[in-house]
Parts: structure tokens; sequence; C-alpha cells
């Protein structure tokens, strides 16, 4: 059986605390590999080391530091299929959509190629007499990056690249389930350059996310994956005075107005509702349509493309749609709130339950699934389902729309599918959503600006990835200097403007 451990000190190293993970082949529900889970002991030991060698990656001038960062992103150029390749063996997801996966995460590196300029402080000449006046962006020592399974090579290059650019050591703990990629990107940041012991690969699971939380050296965490964990660790590590920022789970809206391009919509939602099965924050998972006519129009359209995706593992070809949910646990919780939306009184319009992969029976898959008539009080519409499924609710207007979007305790993203420019604008300006989409299903901000959703999908401040990063990992010292040049003031007990 394959093993995965750790990147210590740049090399590959095996875990020792005698705890494993297994790591499935959702395809074939098949054990594919164990990861080693790290004790209290291997998390201290790669924290000490981190924060040895980033002493000297912080005095390391940030142009070199940004060289690191463009030998990286050219060398995850030349690696992009064997990456992809990493994160469909273990994710599940088609090779287009790794391939996405990863060249998002590139973006961000590209963008930290900047990040002297994004670091650069403040200075005012003459505040007073003879008085000058700077700030300065400083590192804040060692970080931790907490990740979750879905994006294996985005998230944790959103972690990593700023908070390495900005001249921190990170501690990386990627999801239990996909830790591979995360080993391959720290092997080619090595290569590129970057000093051993300045990013650290601890995988594990609560353990020693815990140990990450409780201990007195790491300085901040960022952290995505699931709602409830998010606010757990918000909490657990602003109690023990670090900052933290913490993005959670989704559940994403898009408005049909009766003026829009149906098909196009049609299109949009059957992609941004079933591409990677679903399991995207940013999936559309709740259509909206305002009207009756809207919605028997829309169903009328969902139908026949749906009927035409084809499911099954990435190994079949690029022209398959979505493969299999990462878990048979992920697969059986999709199944129930399926069942629970029956019973509940939705119209299943579309079941994906019971589907069969020939050769493939043992799979963890879920068929495209479309519900229509849902209400806010069905568990299909409170519970972030994570899969493939789409839950049509009918809005008899604008307005009641608007509010069902606004009600939701999440905030991640929301889209509006018209033809009426007053009416997105409208949208745009009152939703309270941090990421929205006009007739654009899955609006994932490009690299130079960022990622953050509102309410209950993100805990803390500042967004991830763009110059929000980088001020996420630095802090701001000023520094008043004085040269006397020639003042002579004499002693003052007050304390006084400048000048
Ligand atoms: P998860 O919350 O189960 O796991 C995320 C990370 O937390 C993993 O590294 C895991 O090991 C760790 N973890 C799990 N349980 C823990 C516990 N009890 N205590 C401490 N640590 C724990 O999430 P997941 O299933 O890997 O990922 C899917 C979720 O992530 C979905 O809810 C999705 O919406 C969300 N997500 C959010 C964003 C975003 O930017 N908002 C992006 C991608 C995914």
């Amino acid at each position: 059986m394959k093993e995965i451990g750790h990147w210590i000190n740049g090399k590959q190293v095996s875990g020792t605390s005698g705890r494993f993970s297994d790591i499935f082949n959702p395809a074939t529900g098949e054990v594919q590999a164990r990861v080693a889970l790290a004790s209290g002991a291997e998390l201290d030991h790669a924290i000490a080391e981190a924060a040895r060698a980033q002493v000297k990656w912080a005095a390391t001038n940030p142009q070199r530091r940004a060289r690191v960062m463009m030998a990286f992103g050219a060398l995850i150029n030349q690696n992009m299929e064997k990456l992809a390749e990493a994160v469909s063996r273990e994710h599940g997801k088609t090779l287009p959509d790794a391939r996405g996966d990863v060249q998002r995460g590139l973006e961000v590196v590209e963008v930290c190629m900047g990040a002297p300029a994004m670091m650069k402080g403040e200075y005012t000449d003459s505040a007073g007499p003879g008085i000058d006046l700077y700030a300065m962006r400083q590192p804040l020592g060692v970080v931790a990056g907490i990740t979750p399974f879905n994006f294996p090579a985005m998230i944790p290059l959103w972690k990593m690249a700023p908070a390495l650019a900005a001249g921190n050591a990170m501690i990386l703990k990627p999801s239990e389930r996909t830790p591979s990629t995360s080993l391959l990107l720290a092997e080619l940041l090595q290569e590129a350059g970057l000093p051993d012991g300045v990013l650290q690969v601890v995988n594990g699971d609560k353990e020693i996310v815990d140990g990450i939380l409780d201990h007195p050296v790491i300085q901040a965490v960022g952290f995505v994956g699931s709602t409830p964990i998010a606010q757990y660790i918000y909490g657990r590590a602003a109690t023990n005075g670090k900052r933290a920022q913490c993005f959670g789970g989704a559940k994403n809206h898009m408005i049909i107005m009766p003026d829009a391009d149906l098909d196009k919509a049609a299109d949009a939602l059957v992609g941004a509702g079933f591409g990677a099965a679903g399991e995207r924050c940013m999936a559309i998972s709740v259509a909206v349509p305002v009207g009756e006519k809207t919605a028997d129009a829309l169903v009328e359209r969902l139908i026949p493309r749906i009927e035409k995706l084809k499911v099954g593992p990435y190994t079949a070809g690029e022209d398959v749609d979505f493969g299999p949910v990462i878990t048979a646990q992920a697969r059986d919780r999709i199944v129930g709130l399926i069942g629970s939306g029956v019973e509940q009184g939705a119209k299943l319009v579309v079941d994906g339950r019971g589907i069969k992969i020939q050769g493939y029976e043992s799979g963890f898959f879920v068929g495209a699934t479309l519900f229509d008539n849902v209400t806010p009080e069905m568990d299909i519409y409170k519970q972030e389902i994570f899969g493939p499924v789409i839950s049509q609710v009918r809005a008899q207007s604008y307005d009641d729309a608007l509010a069902l979007v606004m009600d939701n305790e999440y905030g991640n993203g929301t889209a509006i599918f018209t033809a009426d420019g007053d009416t997105a604008r409208d949208f745009a300006s009152r939703v309270n959503v941090g990421m929205v989409g006009i007739n654009f299903p899955i609006p994932v901000p490009l690299s130079y600006y960022s990622f953050g959703g509102w309410k209950r999908s993100a805990f803390g401040d500042l967004n991830q990835y763009g110059p929000d990063a980088l001020r996420f990992y630095t802090k701001t010292k000023t520094v008043t200097a004085r040269w006397f040049s020639g003042i002579r003031e004499g002693a003052s007990l007050n304390f006084k403007a400048l000048d």
C-alpha cells in the first residue's frame, strides 16, 4: 500500500505516529493509499524548523522572494499534466476540470510575483519639524494554511503563495482526502529555490489542526472548509490571539429573470450546478426563476441537458462531464438528502440516485439531480448538499427572489441572469453576498481581485488572495523618525501635534 508522509525541511519524510487515514479512489471505491497523520511531536518539530528558516527568508529581499514565485510559476506550467493527474486521482474530478484547479492556483502565484510592489510601505516626508513618518509591512512569522479536499491544487496555492512571497514560513495542512498535490507543489517550490523549512506540509486530522491552533509560534491561520469547522477554527485561533480568516460553506442562488436568455441560463446552471459533481463552494445549488412561465420554461430546457451529461471516472476520457463524489459517506449523505427532499414534498424532476457506471459499480457516483417546487423549510434547501443536486425555488417577483438570497445564512456567491441592466445593477448593489455574477454563473474573482464570502461563508477579516492576502500575511509597523537638523525644542511633557 502506498504511504504518503509529510514534507519537512525540503524532503518527503514518513510519518512516525503510527496513525493513518485511507485515501480512496472515488471512482472504484478502493483504498489507493494511506496518508500519515502527524503527532504533536512531529508538528512541534516542523514548526520549530519553520521558525528557524523564516528568519532568513524574511531577511531575503522581496525581489529575490518574487523570483522564487516566478520560477515556481514556470514549474507549475511545465508540470501541469502531472499536477492535474494528481488532483484527479485522489479527488475524482475530470482532467479538464483538474487543469482549471491548477490554473486558477497558478494565477495567484503569478500575482505574487508582484508582491514587492504590493508590500510597499508608506512615507510622509516632513510630518513635523525634522520628522519623517513611515509605515512598513513585515511578515508575521510562521503561519498556517488548512485546506479542504475539493480544490487540491488551487486552495493550497491561495494560501502558500501570498504567505511565502510576503516572507512568512508556512505550515500547510492539506485535506487528508487529497494530500498528494500539496506534496508535489512543495517539491516544485524547492526546485524553484525556496529554502528548506520555509514550507512544511504536515498531514493530519483534527488532532494536528488543534495542535496548530494552540501552538504559540503560529501567528495566523488561513482556513478553508465547511462552515461549522470554519467557525470552530476561527474561535479557537482568535482565543489564542492569532490572526484568522476562515472561509466556509455555501448555498449559492442563481436568479433567472423572465427576460433572461433561458438557453444560456440553462447551460450556465448545468455547468455551475453539476461541474465537479457539485463539490465546489461556488457551485450554484439553488435556481430561482421569477414567474411560473420562466420556471416551466427553464425546467423544460434543463431536462434534456441533464440527460446528456456523461458521468464517469476521469480516466474514461476528456468528454466525461463529472466524476464521483469524494467518499462513500458523502455519497450516502447526498442520497439521503435527495430522499428527504422527496419526503418533504419537493418535486423530483431528475433522480440521480442509483446511477451505475459499468466497471465502476463500487465507485462513489451520484447522477445529476433536479428538484422543482423546493421551499426554504426543506432540508435540501437549508443544507449545503455539496453534490450534483440543483433545487429550483419558484419566486413570484424579483423582490421575492432577492429576499430569498438575502435571508439565506450563507453569502459566498450568487448570480442573476437578465437582459435588464437596471435589475442587474440593483441586484449587485443590494445583495448581501460576497461575489456576484451578472449573466455569469461562478463568479470566482480573478487573482488580482480577491475571494471572500459574507455571512456564514466566512469568519474573520480580509479576503483570500490578491492585495488582501498580502495584508493578511503582513503586519504594519509605523516609525516616527526625527533628525534634529538644527532644531532645538527644549523638553516638552505634552502630547501634542507635530507642528
Ligand atoms: P472540512 O471542513 O471537512 O475540512 C476542511 C479541513 O478541516 C481539512 O483539512 C480537515 O482535515 C479539517 N478538519 C475537518 N474536521 C475538523 C475538525 N473537527 N477539527 C479540526 N479540523 C478539521 O471541509 P471539506 O469537506 O474538506 O471541504 C468541503 C467544504 O469546504 C464545503 O463546505 C465547501 O463549501 C467548503 N469550501 C469553501 C471554500 C471557500 O473559499 N469559502 C472553498 C472550497 C471549499
